[in-house]
């Protein structure tokens, strides 16, 4: 391993990562897997398949390095000292040697009580409460780096032109060029199963605190520093739109939800309980009005609708996202006054409870 490490061998790294995965030894998993991922494989034009053992590979490592940052005492867990090469100096107050990571990450955060010739010298306490906030970052910055490779990558994105008519005239299109005979049902199962992958791999952000600075620059979002979840619903809204376009596309030759076989995608039950938490957050969110805000609410219920049937019909009538539509323009004209709200007519037609679902629906579409 150490070779590997040294030599920056990555077919070896990867394969060794994935062996010491497979037998739960997290602390040499994390270490082989941490120096392949350190520059994301150049997925943007790879096959889905291979794509899809990426992305295992990758969620495997988030999970882990989570795993080990809410470590509850990470202080005197002998793993995890040989992983970040620490040690008890005297009681109570720990070395963290020069070169290392947590070395740097106590200086950044200047949380250090001294410094010697050998490295850095923190208190236990400091150590234990700190040690998150060296990992998080992290975790957060691999993330966000593969999330941004991920949404560019054409496997995500089949073109519609191509399907259908073999040709794209697009310039430099960045959709993936596939031929029709090329959309079996095992091709639809791993496109589920990529976007799947990335909505759990995504999904471990969610306890990670957010950067002030880093959200800052991203001024289209820009939101008071406590409400950062808003931003991540941004990346949200995107993987909820690429699933529903997988499950349900716009195009036969794509597949349908009767191609649809879980017993392929190892992570389907994780995810389907990710994705009804990200729908049932998406719904329950107070959002600004914005032109895809429909297609978002229109995805969301019918999602929620297809994974959740029961309860879904006990919440999606009282979103409060739904208040956004209460404006007068989406409202139906009746004998010259303001009319019923015609998203609830939508979401009346997609539950499909009442006897009146097939009108509303009809009405929705006029
Ligand atoms: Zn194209």
């Amino acid at each position: 391993m150490f070779q590997a490490v040294a030599s920056c061998d990555l077919i070896q790294l990867r394969a060794l990562g994935q062996k010491f995965a497979s037998r739960k030894e997290v602390i040499p998993a994390l270490l082989c897997f941490d120096h392949y991922f350190q520059n994301f494989p150049r997925i943007i034009v790879m096959e889905a398949t291979e794509i899809s053992t990426i992305l295992a590979d990758f969620l495997s490592y988030c999970s882990m390095l989570h795993e080990v940052a809410i470590s509850p005492d990470p202080c005197n867990n002998p793993d995890i000292q040989k992983l970040f090469g620490f040690q008890a100096s005297t009681e109570n107050i720990f070395l963290l040697p020069e070169g290392t990571y947590l070395h740097q990450s106590f200086l950044a955060l200047r949380a250090a009580m001294g410094v010697s010739e050998q490295g850095a010298l923190v208190t236990e306490w400091d150590l234990s409460r700190n040690f998150k906030d060296c990992l998080f970052p992290r975790i957060r910055d691999r993330i966000k780096e593969e999330n941004d490779i991920c949404r560019k990558t054409q496997a995500f994105t089949p073109c519609l032109p191509f399907v259908i008519n073999d040709v794209c005239n697009r310039l430099q299109c960045p959709r993936q060029h596939i031929h029709y005979t090329s959309c079996t049902p095992a091709w639809y199962n791993v496109q589920v199963r990529i976007h799947l992958q990335q909505i759990l791999i995504f999904h471990n952000l969610h306890s990670v605190p957010f950067d002030v600075q880093e959200r800052h620059r991203h001024h289209r979002y820009e939101e008071p520093p406590e409400r950062c979840p808003e931003f991540h619903l941004v990346f949200i809204r995107f993987w909820i739109n690429r699933l529903h376009e997988t499950l349900n596309p716009s195009i036969y030759y794509l597949g349908t939800l009767a191609n649809l076989d879980v017993v392929l995608i190892k992570e389907a039950q994780r995810a389907v309980e990710v994705v009804k938490r990200w729908c049932r957050d998406l719904l329950y969110s107070r959002t600004r009005p914005d032109p895809r805000l429909l297609t978002t609410v229109y995805q969301t219920a019918n999602l929620c609708l297809f994974l959740d049937k029961q309860s879904a019909r006990e919440y999606i009538h009282r979103a409060p996202i739904l208040d956004v539509f209460a404006l007068p323009q989406y409202r139906r004209e009746l004998n010259g006054r303001k009319g019923p709200c015609v998203v609830n007519e939508m979401m009346r037609f997609l539950q499909g409870t009442d006897e009146v679902f097939i009108p509303a629906g009809l009405c929705f579409v006029k």
